[in-house]
């Protein structure tokens, strides 16, 4: 694990330590095999591997911060107070992005905006959004009913894999009578409903 350009002034070596001890050791191999596969899509979907592999190697860097940091963050650096009634499954996105800045000095826009949208989606994605978002659903590591299928259309087209993620996440949490965020539910009347 290298990444040639960090969008840092830490090297290399130092996102990695950092990565790892702000988190345990299953989440940091999630990590890495998200990175690994934002390179492959990225490759497959001409854009640049190792800023991919950067992106996908940090999306979930805050997963493991303390809530009450989320809380003492969201109330004091200018978040949206409604992010109070969530929890670190929508924050670790939107806000882990104010970790990344202060922890690893990433500020690359691109770079904090997948990871912003990474959990949700958003109406709008970018190639980069798109290619954390389903290296994070389909990694090696990912095993549920469908997955073998996401795969096979993510591999085929991006843009489909987006739709079928969020689709499969929207049953699951109504199957589970889980509160959707506004956002994921926008995300899926653009991306997965039939044209
Ligand atoms: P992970 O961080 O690698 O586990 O994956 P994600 O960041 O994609 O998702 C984190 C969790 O957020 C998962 O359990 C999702 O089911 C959940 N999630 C995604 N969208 C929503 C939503 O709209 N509402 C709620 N309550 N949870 C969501
Ligand atoms: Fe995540
Ligand atoms: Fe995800
Ligand atoms: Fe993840």
């Amino acid at each position: 694990l290298f990444f040639k350009k960090t969008y840092s002034p830490l090297s290399s070596d130092e996102i990695i330590a950092k990565e790892k001890s702000n988190m345990d050791n299953k989440r940091f191999q999630h990590c890495v095999r998200v990175s690994e596969t934002s390179r492959k899509l990225a490759k497959l979907n001409d854009y640049d591997e190792d800023k991919a592999a950067l992106a996908g190697f940090v999306h979930d860097y805050a997963k493991q911060v303390p809530v009450e940091e989320y809380r003492k963050v969201i109330k004091n650096e200018g978040f949206d107070q409604d992010l109070l009634n969530w929890n670190r499954a929508i924050w670790h996105g939107i806000v882990g992005t104010y970790f990344i800045k202060r922890d690893l000095k990433i500020t690359d826009p691109e770079i904090l905006k997948a990871v912003w949208r990474h959990t949700t989606a958003d109406k709008e994605m970018t190639t980069l959004d798109k290619i954390v978002f389903m290296a994070d659903f389909i990694e090696p590591g990912r095993d549920f009913p469908g997955v073998e299928e996401a795969r096979k259309i993510t591999y085929a087209n991006l843009d489909a894999g987006v739709g079928y993620q969020l689709a499969h996440t929207l049953e699951f949490l109504i199957e589970q009578r889980n509160k959707i965020y506004p956002r994921s539910l926008e995300a899926y009347n653009v991306w997965s409903v039939n044209k």
